[in-house]
C-alpha cells in the first residue's frame, strides 16, 4: 500500500531531480521553446516541498492536491497548469484514503492525465509531456520500474517528432530533431515514483 510519506516522497524526489536537471530542461527548451522549462519546474517543485513541510497534508489525495495547487500557481509556463492539472486531478481521484493500492494509483494517474489531454487538446504523437505519461501510465500495471522505463522510452522518441502543441509547434518542421522539454521532466516525475518506491 502506498501512504502520504510515499507521495510525499515522491514529491521531494522529483524536486530533487529537477534541481539536478534544471540546466539540462531549459536548454533542451531553447531550440524550440523559450528556455524556462528547467527554472518553470525548479520554482514551482520548490513551492511544491515548502507547502508540504508547512501544511503536512495527511493522505496521499491531499499531498498530490496540494502540489497540484502549488504548480498552477507559482509556474507561469504552460507546463504548470498541465502538471498541476495532473497531480490535482490524480490526488482527487484517490479520494480520502489514508493509504492506496498501487492499482488505485495507476487508476487515479490515469484520470490525471486523462485531465491534461483534455485541458491541453495533445494527443500522443504530438510531442508533448502526453509522449512520456501515456506510456508511463500503460506500463504502471508492471510496476514503478517499468514505468520509469516507459516514460524515458517515450521522451527519447520525441526527438523525430514534429511538435503540434505548444511553442514548439509554431516552429513547424523545425521543431524536428529536438527531444521535447516537457516529455523529458515527465520521465524525471515518473522516475521519482520508482525511487520513492525504493525502486
Ligand atoms: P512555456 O512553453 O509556456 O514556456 P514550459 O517551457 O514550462 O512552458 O513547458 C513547455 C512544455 O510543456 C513542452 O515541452 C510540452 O511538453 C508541454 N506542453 C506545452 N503545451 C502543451 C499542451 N497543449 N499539452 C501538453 N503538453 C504541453
Ligand atoms: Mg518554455
Ligand atoms: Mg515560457
Amino acid at each position: 500500500m502506498l501512504d502520504a510519506d510515499f507521495f510525499r516522497r515522491w514529491m521531494t524526489a522529483t524536486a530533487a531531480s529537477v534541481d539536478r536537471e534544471a540546466e539540462r530542461l531549459t536548454a533542451l527548451d531553447s531550440p524550440i521553446g523559450d528556455a524556462d522549462h528547467g527554472s518553470n519546474l525548479q520554482r514551482g517543485f520548490n513551492a511544491v516541498t515548502a507547502a508540504l513541510e508547512k501544511e503536512a497534508p495527511r493522505t496521499p489525495g491531499a499531498v498530490l492536491t496540494l502540489a497540484g495547487r502549488q504548480l498552477i500557481s507559482t509556474v507561469g509556463g504552460a507546463s504548470g497548469p498541465l502538471y498541476g492539472t495532473l497531480l490535482r486531478r490524480t490526488g482527487k481521484a484517490l479520494g480520502e484514503a489514508g493509504e492506496v493500492s498501487e492499482d488505485q494509483f495507476a487508476q487515479a494517474l490515469r484520470a490525471g492525465v486523462d485531465a491534461v489531454m483534455t485541458l491541453g487538446g495533445a494527443t500522443p504523437g504530438d510531442k508533448t509531456m502526453i509522449d512520456a505519461l501515456v506510456p508511463a501510465v500503460d506500463a504502471l500495471g508492471d510496476g514503478f520500474t517499468a514505468a520509469r522505463a516507459a516514460a524515458e522510452e517515450g521522451a527519447l522518441a520525441t526527438t523525430p517528432l514534429q511538435a503540434r502543441k505548444g511553442r514548439a509547434s509554431y516552429l513547424g518542421e523545425r521543431s524536428i530533431g529536438h527531444q521535447d522539454p516537457g516529455a523529458t521532466s515527465s520521465a524525471l516525475l515518473i522516475a521519482g515514483l520508482a525511487e520513492a518506491h525504493g525502486e
